[in-house]
């Protein structure tokens, strides 16, 4: 049981208050919050206090007590971290007027980033730390509630009449079809984030420009496995919302009309649904209707509304007496929010906690193992330890697999570039052209082994396998970033030249095996260094025979071929004489080395013969 935090932050004035020439209504006294009502008559008492878990005083920067947003993250943030790295559910929303602060606490400028930002970052920086002992995998989706439709905010095209919500039995409410986006890094999110709010329907107000008319939902799902004491599986799995509310004003105080107005009324109808909601939890009624699906929003939230989840909510005010029934209206919420009480379990993964409850039995009836053992106990004791041991392998294997497949994730990158997506990687690879299938449309893309051998073929169990080849079709081997190609029984060629001996393949070479498959030869590295030394390879170089083909007449084409041939054997042969002049070099340094040797025994010698001549002479004088 936990109930739910409540935070309130006032901002500073806006140039619109500061122009009006506007008072301030707001106190704060550590975690009291008061509003006063400058338009009581003099002698009233004309203030309310509130208090909340944290009152937050950003009104002004050179007051000692202003709450900066590291403050904020340190005290809001880094729980909503602790509690996904202890497999609880989190949400952090925020709620308030429009213009109010909501987005400045829950994004920021880039210069002074707010909570999301903040609290991906601390949770890469935590996986990073504990990656060791850890498995970790995260996935990101960003949607928009917007007149009570959902947008998928990373998506490149959303249907028109919206993402529909549906109802898991047991994981409860969700948006079918929402893009998920597996992350492994923060700069990762930070694109992603980006892009959604870029996509943000936005739309201009009296009251703020570009504050936002729409409710956002930011979404991380964070797994999380490693093995515990004595080897056991453990796995969580927690879903965290960062919520950025639309505006909570009443749609005539805004000014609006038409479209906005109806806009408005749908804002307000997920607000006032929430409202609804936060009151009949608030009021703790056995029994009473929660009216959650009244709205997507709190359909959408039902978990972190009374449910299983760690919520906080930051309730953002104006400090101007002109906001004064807005504010006060607000404070009145948030002071509603602070009695609804959820349920925060730990969300184990299911096959660990039945490895978990195996394990615990498998112990008791160890213990029942005495002397004269029944056979009924020692049964059911191999079979429980059997079916033990497959799930625990099983476990392991599906991790093994994320792992790998995160790895491979993490040396590509998806980027975009005008229209195209262009598919990186910074290793050296290679990229499937798929001539043969005319119906085939994703592209492939194979990392070489590193520092050995990469075997292709027909044959299961090859490193890449394609069909249509031999079964041991041909081999590229990487060794200190040089590629070669060695067929061994199949139809081979680089550059629209075949080949039946190892030839060295380097940055943009097309090799051609068997009939149907061109694949596309790419060393990063070597690219680089080529870019840095101002080396720009033709289009023919670069694309081989295949596509300049196209513009190249037959005698061209016969030059070309001819050029390369030459320039090839050039190449063959530079290496050859190479080869022949460091061993040559070798050999006679080896020859120097072993005349010093000579020399040295010649000379020894000499000084030997030289002392006895001495001592035979000395021998005569005397
Ligand atoms: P909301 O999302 O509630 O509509 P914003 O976050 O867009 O409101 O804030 C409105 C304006 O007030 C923005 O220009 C923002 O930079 C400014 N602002 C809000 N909170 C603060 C704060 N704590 N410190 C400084 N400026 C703030
Ligand atoms: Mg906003």
């Amino acid at each position: 049981m936990a109930s739910v935090k409540v935070a309130v932050r006032v901002r500073p004035f806006n140039q619109r208050e500061l122009d009006m020439g506007a008072k301030a209504v707001i106190r704060m006294d550590g975690k009291k919050t008061r509003i006063v009502n400058l338009s009581k008559t003099a002698g009233d008492v004309g203030f309310k206090d509130f208090t909340f878990d944290h009152s937050y005083w950003s009104f002004e920067p050179s007051d000692p007590d202003f709450a900066t947003q590291e403050q904020v993250f340190e005290e809001l943030g880094t729980e909503v971290v602790a509690s996904a790295f202890e497999g609880y559910n989190a949400c952090l929303f925020a709620y308030g007027q429009t213009g109010s602060g909501k987005t400045f606490t829950m994004t920021g400028p880039p210069d002074d980033p707010g909570l999301i930002p903040r609290i991906c970052e601390a949770m890469f920086g935590k996986m990073q730390e504990e990656q060791e002992d850890k498995n970790y995998r995260v996935d990101v989706s960003y949607l928009e509630i917007y007149n009570e439709k959902v947008r998928d905010l990373l998506a490149s095209s959303n249907p028109s009449g919206g993402l529909r919500v549906r109802e898991h039995p047991r994981q409860g409410p969700y948006v079918s079809d929402l893009s998920h986006h597996l992350v492994t890094c923060y700069d990762h999110v930070a694109q992603l984030m980006e892009r959604g709010n870029r996509a943000r329907c936005t739309a201009a107000t009296n009251m703020n420009d570009t504050s936002s008319r729409s409710h956002a939902i930011f979404t991380l799902t964070f797994r999380q496995a490693g093995l515990g004491a004595e080897g056991l599986p453990c796995e969580t799995t927690s879903k965290v919302h960062l919520v950025d509310l639309a505006g909570s004003e009443r749609a005539d105080a805004t000014g609006a009309t038409g479209q906005r107005l109806k806009e408005g009324a749908h804002i307000n109808k997920s607000l006032v649904t929430l409202g609804s909601v936060i009151s009949a939890l608030a009021e703790k009624r056995v029994g009473s209707f929660v009216p959650y699906r009244d709205a997507v929003l709190t359909w959408l939230l039902k978990d972190s509304l009374g449910g299983n989840s760690k919520t906080i909510m930051v309730a953002a005010i104006s400090p101007a007496d002109c906001n004064y029934s807005e504010t006060l209206s607000t404070l009145r919420y948030a002071n509603r929010a602070k009695n609804i009480v959820n349920q925060p379990t730990v969300n184990e993964d299911p096959n660990v906690r039945l490895i978990r409850e195996l394990r615990e039995e498998i112990y008791k009836l160890r213990g029942l193992l005495g002397e004269e053992t029944q056979p009924k106990v020692l049964a059911e004791l191999q079979q429980k330890e059997a079916k033990e041991k497959s799930l625990t392998a099983e476990w392991a294997e599906k991790w093994r697999e994320t792992q790998a497949i995160l790895r491979e994730q993490q040396a590509l990158g998806l980027r975009k570039a005008g229209r195209g997506v262009v598919l990186d990687s910074d290793r050296p690879h290679l990229v499937a052209i798929d001539q043969d299938d005319r119906l085939s449309t994703g592209v492939t893309l194979y990392h070489l082994n590193r520092n050995g051998d990469t075997v292709i073929g027909a044959a299961e169990g090859s490193d890449i396998v394609l069909p249509g080849l031999e079964p041991h079709h041909c081999i590229v081997t990487l060794k200190d970033g040089i590629a070669v190609l060695t067929p061994k029984n199949g139809y081979c060629s680089v550059d629209g030249l075949a080949t039946e001996t190892s030839s060295r393949i380097s940055q943009g070479s097309l090799i051609g095996l068997g009939r149907a498959h061109v694949l596309r030869y790419n060393d990063p590295a070597e690219a680089a260094q080529l870019r840095k030394e101002g080396r720009v390879m033709s289009r023919s170089s670069l694309f081989g025979g295949s596509t300049s083909d196209l513009n190249l007449n037959v005698e061209e084409r016969e030059l070309e071929t001819e050029r390369r041939r030459l320039a090839r054997e050039y190449e063959e042969r530079k290496r050859q004489l190479d080869e022949e002049r460091r061993r040559l070099e070798e050999r006679q340094r080896e020859a120097e080395e072993q005349l010093r040797l000579r020399e040295e025994k010649l000379e020894e010698q000499r000084r030997r013969i030289e002392n006895k001549k001495e001592e035979e002479l000395e021998k005569v004088c005397i």
